[in-house]
């Protein structure tokens, strides 16, 4: 599986990433509508919608850690990650850690818009239309 584990330079930082917001997931994570309606009804992961002068699309990634200020992953505990590795979501895999004090950690692979559209695509959100799009 491709990605980056923590290095000591993450145990270092305690999860900066984590404590602004989740990393989004794949639809072939869960693999069905069935499964992501479960995981959403857990309260451990929701759909966030991206909406912006280019993007108006849906990602499934874990629930805030603070909903009211939309910021931290539910699953960020004083330990670190509670979710093991191969379970993490690709965009938290795919975030390579910055290697020296002063560079940025830098994320790989399928974009968060890219993830979006693949959602979209994939037949495992309720239609678009059907969700309450908020004044903007
Ligand atoms: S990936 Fe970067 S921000 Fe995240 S824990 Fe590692 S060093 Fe910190
Ligand atoms: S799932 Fe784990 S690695 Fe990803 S943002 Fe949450 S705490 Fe961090």
């Amino acid at each position: 599986m491709e990605g980056y584990r923590e290095t000591e330079m993450c145990v270092h930082c305690g999860g900066s990433c984590c404590r602004v917001q989740p990393g989004h997931c794949l639809p072939s994570e869960f693999g069905s509508a069935q499964a992501v309606r479960a995981a959403v009804t857990s309260g451990k992961y929701t759909i966030v919608l991206l909406l912006d002068s280019k993007i108006k699309a849906r990602v499934v990634r874990p629930h805030y850690k603070d909903p009211g200020k939309r910021t931290g992953c539910t699953f960020l505990s004083s330990n670190g990650c509670e979710l093991p590795w191969q379970d993490r979501p690709y965009g938290c895999r795919m975030l390579r850690p910055r290697e020296h004090d002063g560079e940025h950690c830098k994320p790989e692979g399928i974009t968060i818009s890219e993830a979006a559209g693949m959602w979209e695509q994939s037949g495992y959100l309720p239609p678009l239309s059907a969700c309450v799009i908020p004044d903007r």
